[in-house]
């Protein structure tokens, strides 16, 4: 029998050619499929970083450097940060936003599992940076306050006393430094 060589022949190489095809189209889906683990670097989603970025207006919490948000996790460039626990995790603290707040590299890794009281202790601070809005409100409230101080001292010559006391005032309420503790 001439004729069966080359069928067989055929088949074989039918049979391998479709296991090849399955390999090579295996090992393809291998290569497209990111590790589970590894397909993402950050746990904490953009939008939760700029959160506590803001918090602070971007300030570290300890010793209140000025941070670079794009510079999340850069160790070594320039307002590099990471996102501190103030109450540490081995501490019982937790991952809710509250507990939260940028650190620069080196004030993170130092604090490791103390407090934040001491952290910031050592930086001559009691209280986080203020954020952004938080800022404002404060600058509002003084200079509202000292507006009407002004405006009260202001009336004791007078009309004019008054609104020029006041708006005195109110320019040294905007100038106050908002950070002071
Ligand atoms: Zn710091």
């Amino acid at each position: 029998m001439s004729a069966g060589k080359p069928l067989i022949g055929a088949k074989l190489k039918f049979i391998l050619s479709s296991v090849l095809t399955k390999q090579s189209s295996l090992r393809l889906n291998a290569l497209e499929t990111p590790p589970k683990n590894k397909s993402r670097k950050m746990p904490y989603s953009d939008e939760e970083l700029s959160h506590i970025y803001e918090r602070t207006d971007g300030h570290c919490h300890i010793c209140r450097k000025k941070l670079s948000f794009i510079n999340y996790g850069c160790f070594g460039s320039k307002g590099a940060w990471e996102v501190e626990h103030s109450n540490a995790k081995a501490r019982g603290g937790t991952d809710y936003k509250r507990n939260l707040y940028p650190a620069c590299i080196p004030c993170n890794r130092q604090k490791r599992d103390g407090t934040t009281r001491t952290a910031r202790g050592q930086h001559g601070f009691k209280h986080a940076p203020l954020s952004k809005a938080k800022k404002r409100e404060v600058r509002g409230n003084n200079a509202v306050l000292l507006g009407i101080v002004g405006g009260l001292a202001g009336s004791i010559v007078g009309p004019w006393g008054v609104a020029g006391g006041a708006a005195l005032g109110v320019k040294l309420g905007h100038d106050l430094d908002p950070e002071k503790d």
